[in-house]
C-alpha cells in the first residue's frame, strides 16, 4: 500500500550499504518506520530528506513494519538547527524524547504540531530552556502523565502554598508534604510556569524572560517528574547535561565574586 504523509523525521540511523532507516513522527499514522535506499550516497536525491529534524512529505510503500521511501520532499529542512554544537543539541534532545518516551498509538496530530513548534522556536532562537521545558510537559502529558498542579493529590486543597512531588504526582500541601519529603520547594515564577506550559499550544509561544535560578528549578521539576514516570536514559540528555555544566562554570567564574571576598562585600547586587 502506497502512503503520503507529513512528518517530522525523529531518527535517522544507517541501514546497510549506503541506506537509512528513519523515523518518522507523523499527524496521520504515529510513528513510522521508513527505509530510505541510497541516503548515504553522494548524489542521493533524499539525501537531505533522510537527515534529523527534517520536515517533508514522504511517499512510501508499507507492507510490513518498515516502509520503502517511493518519493518525497523538503517542505522545510531546519537546516538552523544543525549549525553549531548547542543547537543541534537541543533539538536533537527533542526529537530522542519524542521517539522513545511515546509509543505509537500515542503520538497523535497535536504532539506532531508540538514538535514541530518546538523544533521552529529553537530554530527561531526562543530560550531553549523554556522551549524544551515546555515542550517535556506535552510529552508527559501525551505519554499519560500529566502533572496535577492545581490542587493537593492528596487531599484536594486548592490553596498554596504547594511543594513538587514527582511520586505523589503533583502539588502537595504543607499538611500533607510528610508524603513525599524529597518534594520540592518551587518559587511562585515556577509554579506559573508549569501550569502555563500544561495547558499551553506550543504554536502560540511566546517570547518569555526568566530568571536563571527559576529556569534551574524548572528543570530539576521537570527532570524529576520524568526521571519519575517515564524513566528513560536518553544520549542527547546526557551531552546536553555535560555542555550546560561546561556553561555553567562558565558562568560562574565570571559571576562570582573573588575567592578571597568577604561574603559581605558579595551583596553589590550580583546575587
Ligand atoms: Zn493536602
Amino acid at each position: 500500500m502506497l502512503y503520503r504523509v507529513e512528518g517530522l523525521v525523529i531518527r535517522s540511523t544507517d541501514y546497510g550499504e549506503g541506506n537509512k532507516i528513519i523515523t518518522l513522527l507523523t499527524p496521520t499514522y504515529g510513528k513510522q518506520g521508513v527505509v530510505v535506499r541510497g541516503a548515504k550516497k553522494l548524489k542521493s536525491r533524499y539525501g537531505a530528506l533522510a537527515q534529523l529534524f527534517t520536515y517533508g512529505d514522504f511517499s512510501y510503500y508499507k507492507s510490513g513494519t518498515l516502509g520503502n521511501l517511493n518519493s518525497g520532499e523538503i517542505l522545510e529542512s531546519f537546516h538552523e538547527l544543525r549549525e553549531g554544537l548547542e543547537g543541534p543539541a537541543y533539538a536533537a534532545y527533542a526529537a530522542e524524547l519524542t521517539d522513545r518516551a511515546i509509543n505509537d498509538d500515542e503520538a497523535a496530530a497535536y504532539l506532531f504540531h508540538q514538535l514541530k513548534a518546538c523544533q521552529t522556536a529553537l530554530a527561531e532562537g526562543k530560550d531553549p530552556q523554556i522551549v524544551l521545558r515546555a515542550y517535556e510537559m506535552k510529552i508527559v502529558n501525551a505519554a499519560g502523565y500529566a502533572p496535577l498542579l492545581d490542587e493537593c493529590v492528596s487531599c484536594g486543597k486548592s490553596q498554596g502554598p504547594f511543594r513538587f512531588s514527582a511520586i505523589a504526582g503533583g502539588a502537595l500541601c504543607l499538611q500533607c508534604r510528610h508524603r513525599d519529603p524529597s518534594a520540592l520547594e518551587l518559587e511562585e515564577t515556577v509554579w506559573k510556569l508549569l501550569r502555563v506550559f500544561s495547558a499551553l499550544d506550543l504554536r502560540r509561544l511566546g517570547n518569555i524572560t526568566v530568571r536563571e535560578s527559576s529556569k534551574r528549578q524548572l528543570q530539576l521539576a521537570m527532570r524529576r517528574w520524568m526521571d519519575t514516570h517515564l524513566n528513560l536514559v536518553l544520549k542527547s540528555r546526557n551531552f546536553l547535561d555535560q555542555w550546560e555544566k561546561y556553561g555553567d562554570m562558565l558562568g560562574e567564574r565570571m559571576k562570582r565574586p573573588e575567592p578571597s571576598a568577604k561574603p559581605e562585600e558579595a551583596g553589590d547586587g550580583t546575587v
